[in-house]
């Protein structure tokens, strides 16, 4: 269920007897010149609405511009909020939820800058909200999805194949390259600079994925969700 369709008598019968919320969370930012710049948007919602839709749990809108300022924000059109402005950003729809009586919240994550933000306004929210829990899921880092694909980085093959399965009108597979750039081991992600060491905006093995596999990473993020959903709701 997307709060953005329902009516507000809708969400007072749903917090009769529920009170979680499903909050997508992405980027505007390049993906390379064969990924749309929504990539991290479109999976984060997708996969929100689809664990929204098997736990008959509410899904607020997305919050589509993410963090991107230290990373790709000199690529054309990535828009960033800076992690200050995002984590406010994040605060106010935690706040937002609250007053009406939501009292658990799971963010599904499609983007690395974004991880920091959410904790940041967990933590501001955490003390103050009274019997609320909150759990971060951030679907390339699942361990369930690691037999499937080794985490190929920014624009590579694990979203190449989801964008090939959720969105392939949007991909321009004549793009796709074999380019070579690895995350070097030393940094983490989110203080690479990525037009210092890429040129393309690909940091990944290669682009080679496929909608098959895009299909078996997005059913077992999923998968990996509604488990979330049933551990923020166990008594
Ligand atoms: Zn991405």
């Amino acid at each position: 269920m997307e709060l953005r369709k329902m009516t507000m008598s809708d969400v007072k019968e749903y917090l009769e007897n529920f009170d979680t919320v499903i909050i997508p969370i992405g980027a505007t930012e390049e993906h390379s010149a064969a990924l749309p710049l929504g990539t991290d948007t479109i999976a984060a919602e997708k996969m929100a609405i689809e664990t929204g839709r098997r736990t008959s749990r509410i899904v607020a809108p997305v919050i589509s511009v993410g963090n991107c300022h230290s990373v790709t924000f000199a690529f054309p059109g990535t828009m960033s909020l800076s992690p200050h402005t995002l984590t406010l950003v994040i605060e106010d729809y935690l706040k937002s939820l609250y007053k009406h009586g939501f009292r658990k919240f799971l963010f599904v994550n499609g983007h690395g800058g974004n991880v920091a933000p959410i904790r940041c306004a967990i933590d501001e929210v955490a003390p103050i909200f009274k019997n609320s829990r909150f759990a971060v899921g951030s679907w390339w880092r699942f361990p369930e999805l690691a037999k499937l694909y080794d985490n190929a980085g920014h624009a590579g093959r694990g979203e190449v194949s989801m964008m090939l399965y959720l969105a392939p009108e949007l991909v321009k597979s004549e793009n796709f390259t074999e380019e070579k750039i690895k995350y070097p081991g030393y940094f983490v992600s989110e203080d690479l600079v990525f037009d210092e060491i890429t040129k393309t905006g690909i940091i990944a093995d290669n682009q080679k994925g496929s909608a098959e596999l895009g299909r078996e990473l997005f059913e077992k993020s999923v998968e990996v969700y509604v488990k979330m959903v049933k551990m923020l709701e166990r008594n």
